[in-house]
């Protein structure tokens, strides 16, 4: 793996806090008297689902959580997405809610959304964290979004470089030695 060189700070916890009170806010309206099931997916989206929730106002809201791996480099997805970890309850007739870290080129998240649908889900929507551009190769709905970003490979608040920073509260964009 490459040397780390340097980690510019993109968002910081304040930033973070503030647009995640204002989704919370607006998924509060939207999701009103519906039957509201967050989904965690896992790892990459524990601090901003933890967050998230939280500012959420909906009396019967359920959880879960979710992992997929899609294998092709550490930072590229291959689009062939495995379930390592599938959620847990009945998603029959629910509203969910997939709760993600970043959706980049959009393969995972395509996939997630056309599992949840087959396990019954009478709606699917998404809140990301990151909208990442760049490398989009698939059209995703995102309905809530916190950020959106060109460019660049970024960690912390749950993303990781090689297993490594998801435990920082802000975001931050990866200089490696050799660029
Ligand atoms: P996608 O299938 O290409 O949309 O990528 C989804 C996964 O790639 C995310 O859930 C992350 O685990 C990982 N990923 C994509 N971009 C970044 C990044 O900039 N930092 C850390 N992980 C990333
Ligand atoms: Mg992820």
């Amino acid at each position: 793996m490459s040397q780390v060189k340097e980690l510019i700070p993109l968002f910081t916890k304040e930033q973070l806090q503030e647009r995640v009170q204002a989704l919370g806010a607006q998924i509060s309206r939207d999701y009103m008297g519906r039957n509201l099931c967050c989904v965690c997916i896992l790892k990459g989206a524990i601090p901003f689902f933890s967050d998230l929730i939280r500012a959420i106002d909906h009396k019967t809201m359920v959880l879960d959580t979710l992992r997929a791996t899609s294998y092709g480099n550490s930072d590229t997805s291959s689009g062939k997405v495995t379930f390592v970890k599938d959620v847990e309850l009945d998603m029959k007739g629910k509203d969910v809610l997939l709760i993600e870290d970043v959706v980049d080129t959009g393969l995972t998240m395509h996939e997630i959304v056309k599992h949840m649908y087959e396990l019954g889900a009478h709606s699917v929507k998404i809140a990301v964290c990151i909208d990442k551009k760049e490398r989009r190769e698939i059209e995703i709905d995102i309905a809530y979004r916190a950020f959106e970003l060109e460019e660049g490979f970024i960690v912390g608040y749950g993303l990781d470089l090689g297993e490594h920073y998801r435990q920082l509260d802000g975001i931050y964009e990866v200089v490696l030695a050799n660029s």
